[in-house]
């Protein structure tokens, strides 16, 4: 019978769940999400019809449900375009692993490891010997231990060496790295107490000499990652400090934040401290990041004199800070990637999106300004421009790498951008100077990109 014999207004008719359950587009949502899930969906989405005074066929409320399924169904942890131009971008998980750590940690996912477990006497061994010596080897330290990230790090040394004691810092150095990360506060966690010294611009020699009394545990220098202090000024280098502690019998920790195992300077970059470096300033423990220029994943090494790693590694903290297999997998594989360091930048994506070449990301943006033009349509003015990206991450706050993007004009630019972030591969771009810009430093699959940017629905 057709539907305007019934007397009831047509747009009213709604199925029952048992009709729509049974109809065959609901086939596929059933064998992939189950019978439970589905009759919730397709209450939901009738009651949605019903709502909106819709009508809707069996066929319909199948598809309804199938999608709300779908949707529900999709990761939180999404993977994005990062076309922010930040090449290490704390907020999209920083490094993008080297595919050897993918392979390594995938592959300790399927499989038990020998992860505290010594194959050559069959007895329990050490977590950490899985990447000790190849750490010792890249740094010159005489041992190495491995935690959650450099915030954990931090927090480890400043409580197995400094509790119930002072801790030595210049007022220079009391960074806050971000999130409630400020080294105050990290202070006070680790039971430690903070001794401020010099000032905000000028710290010397005599100020930290001056500072050391009985209750001093340890001298700490902070590599002021993320901002530069320009002017008059004076700092204590790294050397001299550990000088002034070794003088007084006291150990000396150099927080470097990013850290490198190899000189930038040959990637366009100013120079950042090598770990290397620091240790053979006399540093007795340094600390730094994993995931920030390293290119690996997040994690926090300590590295230093073999009794304080000891000293660190009976504290019941660095239980409670430990990496996981997966981690560690991914880790040895990254550091392995450094013992050749000619082929880094081809192997290790976080030096490869450094050291790319602009008139290879020019070229990327001059080839998708043309279709990312025809998506948009008339009401959005597309061109490729020139740009600068940075590191990130707090690394090298003052350095930026010329680059090249997309720039895009008009409006509603924010709707635009929440539209870009609404893809099935959401695209993050940055707002600058009344333009949405898509910085191609990143973009390496070009044509996924570009059949993703077609699905653009338009605000
Ligand atoms: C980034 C940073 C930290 C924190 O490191 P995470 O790996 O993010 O935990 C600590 N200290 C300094 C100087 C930093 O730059």
């Amino acid at each position: 019978m057709a539907p305007e014999d019934t007397g009831i207004s047509p747009r009213r008719r709604l199925p029952s769940v048992d009709e729509a359950l049974k109809a065959p587009e609901a086939a596929a949502a059933l064998a992939k999400h189950g019978r439970t899930a589905m009759v919730d969906a397709l209450r939901a989405a009738i009651a949605e019809f019903r709502a909106k005074g819709e009508g809707a066929s069996a066929a319909d409320a199948a598809n309804a449900a199938t999608m709300r399924l779908d949707k529900a169904d999709r990761p939180r942890l999404r993977a994005v375009h990062n076309l922010t131009g930040t090449i290490l971008h704390t907020n999209l998980g920083r490094a993008l692993l080297a595919e050897a750590a993918i392979d390594a940690a995938t592959a300790a996912m399927r499989s038990a490891v020998a992860l505290e477990y010594d194959l050559s006497t069959g007895k329990r061994g050490e977590r950490d010997d899985v990447v000790r010596e190849i750490l010792c080897k890249l740094t010159g330290a005489e041992d190495a231990t491995v935690v959650n990230n450099n915030a954990a790090a931090v927090l480890l040394c400043l409580n197995a060496i400094g509790a119930g004691k002072e801790t030595i810092v210049s007022r220079g150095e009391l960074i806050e790295i971000g999130g409630a990360f400020r080294m105050p506060d990290i202070m006070a966690r680790a039971g430690t107490n903070l001794v401020e010294i010099g000032t905000t611009n000028r710290t010397h020699a005599k100020d930290y000499a001056g500072a050391i009394g009985e209750r001093t545990a340890l001298l700490m220098k902070v590599h002021t990652s993320n901002y530069r202090i320009q002017g008059f000024v004076k700092e204590v280098s790294p050397r001299e400090v550990a000088e002034i502690a070794h003088a007084r019998g006291l150990p000396m920790l150099n927080d470097l934040g990013s850290g490198t195992l190899i000189d930038l300077d040959g990637y366009g970059l100013a120079h950042e401290p090598t770990v290397a470096e620091a240790v053979a300033e006399g540093a007795d423990l340094v600390t730094f990041s994993g995931d920030k220029l390293l290119g690996g994943p997040q994690t926090g090494f300590i590295v230093g004199k073999k009794a304080l790693i000891e000293q660190i590694n009976r504290n019941p903290m660095k239980r409670a800070l430990r990496v996981d297999k997966m981690r560690l997998a991914a880790l040895e594989a990254t550091l392995r990637l450094y013992l050749n360091p000619e082929k880094l930048a081809e192997r290790l994506p976080t030096m490869r999106l450094i050291a790319r070449p602009v008139a290879e990301i020019e070229a990327v943006a001059a080839r998708i300004a043309g279709p990312i033009g025809q998506v948009l349509g008339a009401r959005f003015a597309v061109a490729p421009i020139q740009c600068e990206s940075q590191v990130g991450s707090g690394a090298m706050p003052l350095s930026v790498l010329k680059s090249a993007g997309v720039s895009i004009k008009g409006r509603p630019l924010d709707a635009l951008a929440a539209a870009l972030r609404e893809l099935p591969v959401p695209v993050i771009g940055r707002l600058e100077d009344g333009a949405l810009v898509l910085d191609c430093r990143c973009l390496e699959d070009e044509p996924a990109f570009l059949a993703n940017f077609a699905n653009l629905v338009l605000p």
